[in-house]
Formats: C-alpha cells, structure tokens, sequence
C-alpha cells in the first residue's frame, strides 16, 4: 500500500492528485491488494503479455472478489478515472492497462464450479483456459475455448472466441450462458439466465464494452477426455497444396473437426529436425473430440499429403492438447496481428498469404488460415454481437523478440493485411485486433451495422460516460 499521494489521469485528461488517505481508505475495502508505484510488485503486475506495451497505471487494484471490484469500479466512478480491465493480460492490443489510470485486475478470481449434471461451469472473470479446462476436463466435458492455454477466458469470451471445438459446438461466445457483471457507477447485475436477456447478447462478441464480468458461465460439451490430435509439418514448398487441402478437407469433413492451417518457419528447438530448422513449412492440425480410435481414422488424410518435415499427432490428453502451441508465445516477447474475415479462398489469396509469409521478417511469425463453417457458422448475424461468421479467418501473427524490429514487423502485417481487403467481407476477428487503429470503421463491418447499433443501445444505457474505453470501444451517443 502507498503512504504518499498518488497523481492520476482523468478521463477529461487532467491530472489529479488523491490523497494519501483516500488511496488507503480504498486499500482496507480490498480483501485483494492496491498497488500504486513504488509497491514491491507494482512493476511486474504493470506488465501483460505484449512486451510492445509499456504503461503506467496509476493504481492497480488485485481484485479477489466481486466486492473487491464494486469498490475499485465506485473509486473510479467519484474521481472519474479511466478504467483498464484485466482479465488474463493476454489482449494483443494490450488494452488491459492504461496510463495513469486505475486497472481492475482480476488475476487473482479464478476459480472454476463444475456442474457435471447440468453441463454447465462458472469460472471467475481472471481464469486461464487452462483452469476451465482442467476443471471441467475432470469430468469428461469442455467448454469451447481458445488454442493457447495460458491465455484468459475473459478477453477469449467477450469478442468470440475460435478453438478446436467451433465447428463442432460452436465459438466460446456462443456457449456463454450467463455472466456476472459491474456495470459504471458499481451495480452488479446478471446477464441471462434470471438476468438481463439483451445484456447477454451484448457480452456474446461485444468485447469489454458494457463493464467487468466477475465471472462467466457457459454450456459444457462431452471431450475426451483422451482424444486424436492431427499435428503435421509438411516442406514449404507443398504450402499451397497444403492450405487448400485445408478448405477442401473441411468442407466434407464432420463437424467434429475444426482444421487449422498455419505457415512459417521451422522453429530452432529440439521438437523439429535440426536440419528443417529455419525452412519454411505448411503445418495441419486438428482435434477429434470423441473416441481416438474413430478420430484416427477422421484425420488420418491431414497426415497423407506426402513426405512430413515431422508428424507430432497422435493420441493424447485433451488438456494437452490445449497447451501444444503455448511455447509459441513467450511472455514479455512483442506482438502485432491482424486479420481478414473472407467468404472463401481463392487461389489468388493462396498466392498472395504465401508471398506474405515468405517475406515475414521474423522466423516466429506465422499466417494462420481458420477453415470454419459447422456449429460456429449456422448461428445467425443477428442472435449474438459477433456478427457474421467467416468461411475463412486469416490470421497475421507478426512474433518478435528484437524490440528495434517492431517497424519492420507492424508494417509486414500492415501491408500484408492491406493487400488482402479487396477480397475481404470487409470484417476481422477483433480478439487479434493489433491496435484498432481502423477504429470505428472496423468495428462496424466486423459486428455488421444492425448489430453495432444495438451495442450502441446497450452502451448508452450502461455506460454512456464510457467508463469502459479500453477496448474495441463502441462510443455511447447518449
Ligand atoms: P486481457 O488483455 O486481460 O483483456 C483483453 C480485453 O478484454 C481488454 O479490452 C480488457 O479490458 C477486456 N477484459 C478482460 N477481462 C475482462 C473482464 N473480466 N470483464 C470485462 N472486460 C474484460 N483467440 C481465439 O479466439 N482463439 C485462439 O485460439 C487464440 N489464441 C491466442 C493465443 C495467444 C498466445 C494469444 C496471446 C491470444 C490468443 N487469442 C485467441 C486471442 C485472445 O482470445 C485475446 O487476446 C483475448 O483478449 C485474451 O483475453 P485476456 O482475458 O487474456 O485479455
């Protein structure tokens, strides 16, 4: 806790300062801790996983319980602060801390309560992937999520949420059945269930527009939990081949199968040939959520496009599944993705990803292709915020160790990204958003223009101050 007086940013822009007293008084609410510079741990808790962002906030609340965030979000509120939210730090765009401000941190709420018989899990609004699936892992079920397992459920949850499961059960947002929310000014409400009906569908894709959520509720589905993982590498120069095998095997394949298609260079560790280290590949991978055995057979034609640089699938746990792509993404290292919503792909995009992803500056960064379709693409436009649902999501990971490289890396995404409009529907996945600089434009092809004006609703009503700015910000007209 600090003694001293702390110096804060308006959302006017005008710098405050609070007294010594009124930070303590808020420090004795928190059963979490209040950090401000100069705590011991004030340094390490500023940072989120994009080692490009480096703010500043001006007080750090480690919130450990609703109550917690009800008195962070109320200091906010009577000294009219910008608020971050942090949920599990992982947003690319790194919106879960501002300078000058005050950051909700939720890090410290994750807990996750299985209900086997209903099929349902409550997880807190800090979780990681990992902790709701290890919970619901135990019996047999899994929630929709994302790749990476270390990554949070918040940020995964609010703007959609793409993972092994969406063609078979569709995307994270869709399984979320009911949330726990701090609105501006500190009122708790509930999204579905008993709760505010249009507030879910606002929280289904809308990003972290409309407050906290404290905690999330979703549908659970049998997985596993051993299953058929398809993992293969194959030589650069098939990569074309490769990447329409993708669309084609999935446009026939059952829905329990949700293919991704990845291009870039052989990573220089012990998993891959020495001697592949540094070319380039077209990798394929897959789950099977069911029986291995039937799985098996379900991928075996992603493992026989010819001669592998290596073949990592195989039966295995569905947790670690979940964590196969997590050493690809190094804390602290720097990020700057893109992408494109596109109804199909045409050679002529095949051409152009592979021009793209030879000239990557970085041996990290990869081109990821997202074949959907299934459970994720029959949900209509209008039942959830997200919006329409791509045949195809084209994803730019620009991953970077060198921070003097960060120009030649933003702008390879950047042109890259700029080649590939033409044949865009105009919309992209705002859960790898590099730093919204599109602004309001991108947002309103991504949710689609009917859809944006009802999040503009739900804003008004909720936080037409805007409070929650950090964000894929839908601006209040109220
Ligand atoms: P944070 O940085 O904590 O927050 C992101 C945004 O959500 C911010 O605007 C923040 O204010 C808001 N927010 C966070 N918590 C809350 C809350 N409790 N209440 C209200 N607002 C909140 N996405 C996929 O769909 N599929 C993938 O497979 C996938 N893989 C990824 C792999 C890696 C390595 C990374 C870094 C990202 C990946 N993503 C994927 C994207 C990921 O879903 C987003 O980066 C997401 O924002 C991360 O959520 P978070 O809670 O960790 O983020």
């Amino acid at each position: 806790m600090t003694t001293t007086d702390v110096t804060l940013l308006t959302l006017g822009g005008d710098e405050v300062s609070v007294g010594a007293s009124r930070i303590a008084e808020l420090g004795s609410r928190l059963r979490g801790d209040l950090l401000a510079p100069g705590h011991a741990d004030y340094e390490q808790a500023r940072l989120v996983w994009n080692g490009m962002i480096d703010r500043r906030p001006a007080l750090i609340a480690r919130c450990r319980d609703v109550e917690d965030v009800v008195a962070a979000v109320r200091f906010a509120d009577e000294h009219e602060l910008p608020v971050a939210v942090r949920g599990g730090g992982h947003g690319v765009a790194g919106h879960a801390v501002v300078d000058g401000g005050l950051v909700v941190d939720l890090s410290p709420m994750r807990s996750v309560e299985v209900d086997p018989a209903a099929r349902t899990a409550r997880a807190g609004g800090g979780s990681r992937l990992a902790d709701v699936d290890r919970a619901t892992q135990a019996h047999g079920l899994a929630a929709p999520l994302g790749v990476v397992s270390r990554t949070g459920i918040a940020g995964l949850t609010l703007s959609g949420g793409i993972g092994w499961l969406r063609r078979a059960y569709g995307l994270t947002c869709d399984n979320l059945l009911a949330a726990q929310v701090v609105t501006a000014g500190g009122r708790v409400v509930t999204a579905g269930g008993d709760g505010d009906p249009e507030l879910l569908w606002a929280l289904r894709g809308g990003g972290g527009n409309f407050g906290v959520v404290t905690s999330f509720e979703y549908r659970l589905h049998p997985v596993g939990p051993e299953i058929m993982v398809a993992f293969v590498l194959y030589p650069g120069e098939r990569a074309a081949e490769v990447i329409e095998f993708c669309a084609s095997y999935t446009a026939t394949a059952p829905e329990a199968v949700s293919p991704l298609c990845f291009v870039g260079r052989v990573p220089r560790t012990e998993a891959f040939p020495e001697e592949a280290h540094g070319l380039p590949y077209a990798a394929l991978a897959a789950v099977h959520p069911g029986d291995p055995a039937e799985g098996a057979s379900v991928l075996q034609p992603l493992r026989e496009l010819g001669r592998p640089i290596v073949d990592l699938s195989g039966p295995m746990r569905y947790t670690e599944a979940q964590t196969l792509l997590d050493e690809d993404y190094p804390d602290g290292w720097r990020y700057y993705w893109k992408s494109v919503e596109l109804d199909e792909l045409s050679p002529d995009v095949v051409r152009r990803v592979l021009a793209h992803a030879a000239a990557a500056p970085s041996d990290h960064s990869t081109v990821d292709v997202w074949c959907n379709g299934g459970a994720m693409g029959r949900v209509p436009a209008d039942a959830t915020a997200f919006g329409a649902r791509p045949a195809v999501l084209l994803g730019y990971e620009a991953n970077f160790e060198d921070a003097a490289a960060a120009d030649e890396n933003v702008a390879w995404v950047r042109d890259s990204i700029d080649e590939l409009r033409p044949f865009s529907t105009g919309g992209a996945y705002l859960n790898f958003p590099g730093f919204f600089e599109e602004g309001d434009e991108l947002l309103r092809a991504s949710f689609g223009e009917a859809n944006y004006a009802r999040l503009v609703a739900v804003k008004n009503a909720l936080d037409p101050a805007n409070v929650f700015r950090f964000n894929g910000n839908i601006a209040p007209t109220a």
